[in-house]
């Protein structure tokens, strides 16, 4: 029979402990930048407009330890900030591919893709098989209140490239409670 925790879940610890040999991750996010083009009222991750990126060398070194660990190439998650203000996003998937990982994702706001679609397709022309696109809902005040700006024409616009270059995207919504 299973047992069961009887702890508080608020009392219980946010992440279960990682033991190397002993388990292996499922899945990864990789923060590559902490810069973003957005400030979110509600951002988890502390990104700010001028923030520091990770050099290629750097993530592709992670991407070998992560590796080591796992054997086999597990799913990735490219994560910020927002990772389309990193110069080097095109090295970094490529980097990922030439490795041998073949499910890789970018988590982003969109704002790039929408004012720049064929981005997505050099993207996917690196690698990139999906991305997670933060989509709130179609009203101007949502935005304004989780994003702090009016994102309705930017998410209208960040949609499109998706079906013209035949790219999965997985919508991603933040709720808030009043
Ligand atoms: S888009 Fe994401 S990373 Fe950027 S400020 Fe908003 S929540 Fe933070």
């Amino acid at each position: 029979m299973m047992k069961r925790c009887h702890r508080p879940i608020n009392e219980q610890p946010r992440f279960g402990k990682f033991l190397p040999g002993q388990h292996k991750p499922l899945m990864a996010m990789i923060e590559i930048t902490d810069r973003c083009n957005l400030s979110c009222p509600v951002c988890f991750s502390n990104s700010i407009h001028s923030g520091q990126d990770i050099p290629v060398d750097k993530v592709r070194t992670y991407l070998e330890q992560l590796l080591e660990i796992t054997e086999t190439p597990i799913p990735i998650q490219i994560s910020g900030g927002e990772p389309t203000v990193h110069h080097s996003l095109l090295k970094i998937i490529a980097a990922a591919k030439c490795l041998g990982y073949r499910n890789i994702e970018i988590v982003t706001n969109g704002i790039k893709i929408s004012k720049d679609p064929e981005m997505l397709h050099k993207l996917k022309a690196e690698g990139l098989t999906a991305v997670y696109l933060q989509f709130d809902g179609l009203k101007k005040d949502t935005y304004i209140s989780i994003r702090g700006e009016d994102l309705t024409e930017v998410r209208q616009k960040s949609m499109k490239p998706f079906a013209r270059f035949s790219c999965a995207v997985h919508l991603q919504s933040r709720l808030r409670v009043a």
